[in-house]
């Protein structure tokens, strides 16, 4: 095992009814910026329980709607300037990932007066010394922001998507209620566990690092995730299921899986490449990528991706043919959500993607991913082409 910190502040408050607590764990001087997406929460009754419980407890607040899938540096430079013009304390996102992300760039942009907010993220500049603190209201649980301190945000006008962390974006709290999931759809619900599911897999399937009790509780998390993957499609309003993939999805990117073992984003890095080129749903792009990776990179995961095999999906047989079988089974399972993992299911052509990508690569400032820094920008080519 590698040497590691470990440090995770978020409070989790969790379970039915438990959004009247966030009522104890805000200042009742702050004036809280309420931030929300596209008005699905309207529909679905969150904003009035949200403003319930702060109207009924006389929190000052003003709110700021709009963040789209994927949020842009755009929206959220406003959304920054709005704060900035009514003098948050602070900010409490309701919504998905998508939100949490956009609260936590907001927090610390808000105090970038001397600094460009876009270089602080792209680690140009150095960020501020504090950041407005956040709170989560969770609706969509997938992309585990709700647990962590990491943001990722698009800008489109650059075509640039780019992941960033700071020690000062670990949500105070996040209120995790099941039954604020239940109006997700079919397809919704498919991306957030296919999401979950690939940040289990990207901090596992890499070498051994004789991280024992990481690969168990890696594994455990997958084992359950596809447990409950098929029953929620078909049940949507059955609370224990969706419990359970709201905690599988925190539990999945909290900081415990990775410590002490060897990661790989490289699914995750090319995922967003065709997020941005193709506007391609995130989790979209993961079940597209990640068995062209593991082909790729086969050599190198073969130990990992065995054990993967053997544990996870009962496989028997020689190494090669468990850690082969592995992937099958993980490209069986996203399908079986719903997820297609070949771009000629999109109606995609791979080799017009493999040219769109390579001539956006061409011009970046491209580093090689892996957990051996040894995917390049042909092998990223290779692997897309592979995918047709
Ligand atoms: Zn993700």
């Amino acid at each position: 095992m590698n040497n590691f910190y470990f440090y995770n502040p978020t409070k989790i408050i969790f379970g039915k009814g438990m959004i009247s607590r966030i009522n104890r764990e805000m200042n009742h001087d702050s004036k809280i910026l309420l931030l929300y997406g596209l008005g699905s929460i309207k529909k679905n009754g969150i904003y009035q329980k949200v403003l319930n419980v702060l109207m009924d407890n006389h929190f000052k607040y003003v709110e700021f709607g709009g963040i789209e899938p994927n949020p842009d540096y755009v929206t959220c430079m406003k959304a920054v300037e709005f704060a900035r013009q009514n003098d948050v304390d602070f900010v409490l996102a309701v919504g998905g990932g998508s939100v949490i992300d956009a609260a936590k760039f907001a927090a610390i942009s808000y105090f970038c007066e001397d600094s460009d907010p876009w270089q602080v993220i792209t680690q140009k500049a150095v960020p501020p010394p504090k950041a407005l603190p956040i709170g989560c209201v969770v609706t969509a649980p997938g992309t585990g922001s709700q647990m962590n301190n990491a943001l990722i945000l698009s800008r489109r006008e650059v075509k640039q998507k780019v992941a960033f962390s700071h020690i000062l974006l670990y949500p105070k709290f996040s209120v995790l209620e099941p039954d604020f999931t239940f109006s997700l759809t079919p397809y919704q619900t498919a991306l957030g566990i296919v999401d979950a599911y690939v940040h289990v897999l990207e901090q596992y399937i890499t070498y051994p690092t004789y991280s024992l009790l990481q690969d168990r509780q890696a594994e455990a998390i997958l084992s359950t995730l596809i447990d409950v993957g098929r029953p929620v499609l078909e049940r949507p309003d059955q609370y224990d299921l969706r419990s359970t993939i709201m905690w599988c999805s925190s539990q999945a990117l909290n900081g415990a899986l990775s410590r002490g073992t060897a990661v790989d984003w490289a699914t995750h890095e090319i995922g967003h490449l065709l997020t941005t080129l193709f506007d391609i749903p995130h989790a979209q792009t993961l079940a597209l990528v990640l068995g062209g990776v593991y082909r790729s990179q086969f050599a190198n995961k073969l130990e990992k991706l065995s054990q993967y095999g053997r544990r996870v999906w009962h496989l028997d047989g020689s190494d090669v043919e468990a850690a082969q079988r592995s992937i099958d089974s993980t490209e069986a399972y996203f399908e079986s959500l719903g997820i297609k993992t070949r771009f000629s299911s999109l109606g995609l052509h791979a080799a017009d993607v493999v040219r769109e990508v390579r001539g956006h690569l061409e011009k970046s400032d491209f580093k090689n991913l892996g957990e051996r820094k040894n995917i390049d920008v042909e092998t990223v080519c290779a692997i897309l082409a592979s995918r047709g």
